[in-house]
């Protein structure tokens, strides 16, 4: 073993990895197979977070949360401690805990309505802290900045955020029809978002701990390859990977009504990890990427989360070999890139147009080009590259 290899212990692999051994590389235990993670030695910036003021009428208001439609049904019989999240603290919530015994802590604001577990069976130093702070972070920061970026105001209802203790009520509640998808955390149609507790409430993520995540990307099984890092996100950011994804989902929803699959996944995965930089500047980094590719694991120097090359891959699953889908994801990604955040209001109103005309139909994917195309300014470069190149239908 060469001196290229920073990372010792490859060699007991060799050929190509089977589907555990790959998640095993990426996910379970990337200490060992990324480099060893030296929390210490990777700075970690504060995020330069403001929180919007919040008038006196919001703080007085009462919600009860037993009668209330946004909480689904089969979710209202549980013991609730039910509190407005500006009106309360994560001490004060603490102490009512210990006396009440909730099974659940449910959160208001102005536009969530944040359901956690009171007490877990996973090892998590402080849930109710990290309810609280992730909770207010997503109510008054991350959806009302989200939209601003976006350009539309946020509907007048909530938007209702679940946490599961284990992946198997995801999994039911998702209902995914298309198995390529993991449910990990899902977004309904019916406004509602589940999201796993383990990695949201992870001790790692909050200002006492170190916030370092262990990632990983498996790409197009057939070829074996998966990337593997340390993901650093700024203190003080308190959001997850997933809880961006389902958010940004949300948001596709309100705008667009509903989509194709292979489009929604593309047009989140594109937008919510550069949402997270914008809202929790200077944002998150890749740190210690390998990329683990027939039976090798090298370092990836350089490493573009926003590159061409990584979007392919992470987006493989979703375009496959459509030459269309595939323009999609390029030339959004592209418009991203040379225009930064100002692009989306571009993008988003033109799809906002379309789907007014589809009256409730899943948008077509000729409206999808067209809204591309226009979003682009009618660049014909982009028109040529969509629809004579990459046979989108226009
Ligand atoms: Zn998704």
């Amino acid at each position: 073993m060469g001196s290229m290899f920073l990372f010792s212990p490859f060699s007991i692999f060799d050929g190509k990895y089977s589907d555990e051994k790959l998640d095993e590389l990426i996910r379970y235990n990337p200490d060992k197979y990324a480099g060893p993670r030296k929390d210490a030695d990777i700075a970690i910036p504060q995020a330069k977070i403001s929180y919007n003021p919040v008038n006196q009428k919001i703080i007085d208001y009462r919600l009860n949360c037993a009668t209330n439609v946004s909480i689904p049904a089969k979710y209202r019989k549980e013991k609730m401690l039910c509190q407005n999240i500006y009106a309360t603290s994560a001490e004060e919530l603490k102490a009512l805990a210990e006396k009440e015994k909730p099974a659940r802590i449910v959160l208001y604001g102005q536009n969530v309505i944040y359901n956690c577990p009171a007490f877990s069976q996973k090892n998590i130093t402080d849930l109710i802290e990290g309810c609280f702070l992730s909770g207010r972070f997503l109510d008054n920061v991350q959806l009302p900045k989200m939209a601003q970026i976006l350009g539309f105001q946020l509907p007048k209802e909530y938007l209702y955020v679940h946490f599961d203790e284990n992946g198997d009520e995801i999994t039911r509640f998702c209902n995914l029809k298309d198995k390529t998808e993991e449910a990990a955390a899902c977004f309904n149609n019916r406004k509602e978002i589940h999201l796993p507790l383990g990695n949201s409430f992870d001790d790692k993520f909050y200002p006492q701990g170190a916030p370092v995540y262990n990632g990983g990307t498996k790409g197009r099984s057939d070829e074996r390859v998966a990337y593997s890092f340390n993901l650093v996100f700024p203190r003080g950011c308190y959001t997850t990977i997933h809880a961006s994804h389902e958010v940004m989902h949300y948001l596709d929803y309100v705008n667009h009504g509903k989509a194709p699959a292979w489009f929604k996944e593309s047009m989140v995965t594109l937008i919510s990890n550069r949402m997270t930089d914008a809202i929790c500047s200077p944002g998150y980094e890749f740190k210690n990427v390998v990329k683990i590719e027939d039976g090798r694991v090298e370092p990836v120097k350089d490493f573009n989360h926003n590159s061409e090359e990584y979007r392919l891959f992470e987006l493989y699953k979703y375009w496959k070999d459509d030459a269309c889908h595939k323009a999609f994801i390029i030339t959004v990604n592209d418009l991203l890139n040379a225009q930064g955040m100002p692009y989306l209001p571009r993008l988003y109103s033109a799809l906002a147009q379309k789907s007014a005309a589809s009256q409730g139909q899943e948008i077509s994917t000729k409206d999808l080009t067209r809204a591309v195309v226009e979003s682009s300014g009618n660049n014909p470069e982009v028109k040529k590259f969509m629809v004579n190149q990459s046979k989108c239908p226009y």
